[in-house]
């Protein structure tokens, strides 16, 4: 009994220093090093991860949220751009980190960056690869929700928005469902792989995508969450929309709290 009693309160003390310790994790990208940073307290009711380092709209709404709206959060940099690099031979290769979750994605995002390389030394790869499993696997660990919760930005200019979703636009095969807010802004919308959440997000009159039961596969984390029955919601707002993207946040907190 005092035996049991003993590993409980060791098992605890172990869960809640992974919640609580606000460490940076370092990853290994060849000789450049990329650095997670942790911040989270034994309240979070989940962890977001920002994978993008340029999208900081995301970090001030999260920096911003009242007392009783507790997340924690796990940020990716590297050098403030989109991008990451890995250095390998001394030569940089570019790739998005949301594009590293399958084997199709890390080949087309290394193409998309790296042009006029058309094959790829198998050792970027491989450290590509390892990177996005010691990624999730460092996620996992600090997360103690079920649903896996991503903050992104989007710019104006081209860059990702509902209208995408909608027909006869490039993204509309991605989507089961779009629901489009009246007096929302097109940039500030929610990206779901659950129906429940589709129509609790869409009762409150919010713009919700819900993802294709078979998107494509693009390595990005909504498709490898899709692929593994992971709920996931996608938290994207405009950059500079901080006052929205804290809102939101609120209603995802809301939703967590009754799932
Ligand atoms: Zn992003």
């Amino acid at each position: 009994m005092k035996r049991i009693l003993i590993s409980t309160l060791v098992l605890n003390l172990v869960v809640i220093t992974a919640f609580t310790l606000n460490a940076d994790i370092s990853f290994q990208l060849g000789t450049k090093t990329c650095m997670a940073k942790y911040k989270g307290s034994k309240q979070g009711i989940a962890t977001l991860l920002s994978l993008h380092d340029d999208e900081n709209t995301a970090i001030d709404a999260f920096n911003g949220l009242p007392k009783d709206t507790c997340f924690n959060l796990l940020e990716i940099h590297q050098n403030n751009l989109r991008t990451l690099t890995c250095n390998l031979n001394s030569k940089n290769y570019e790739f998005d980190p949301n594009r590293i979750f399958s084997d199709a994605g890390i080949d087309s995002t290394l193409k998309k960056y790296n042009s006029g390389i058309t094959k790829f030394p198998a050792a970027v790869v491989t450290q590509i690869k390892t990177f996005s499993a010691d990624l999730l696997k460092a996620y996992g660990a600090r997360n103690r929700s079920t649903y896996t919760i991503s903050i992104h930005n989007n710019t104006n200019e081209g860059s990702l928005s509902l209208t995408d979703y909608i027909r006869p636009n490039k993204y509309h095969q991605e989507a089961r469902a779009v629901f489009a807010a009246e007096g929302k802004d097109l940039d500030d919308f929610f990206l779901v792989t659950e129906l429940n959440d589709f129509n609790y997000l869409k009762g409150l009159n919010e713009n919700v995508v819900l993802q294709s039961d078979n998107p494509t596969d693009d390595g990005s984390l909504s498709v490898y969450c899709a692929k593994n029955k992971i709920p996931y919601i996608n938290i994207e707002a405009e950059h500079g929309h901080k006052a929205e993207q804290v809102d939101m946040l609120k209603i995802v907190y809301g939703l967590l709290k009754i799932r």
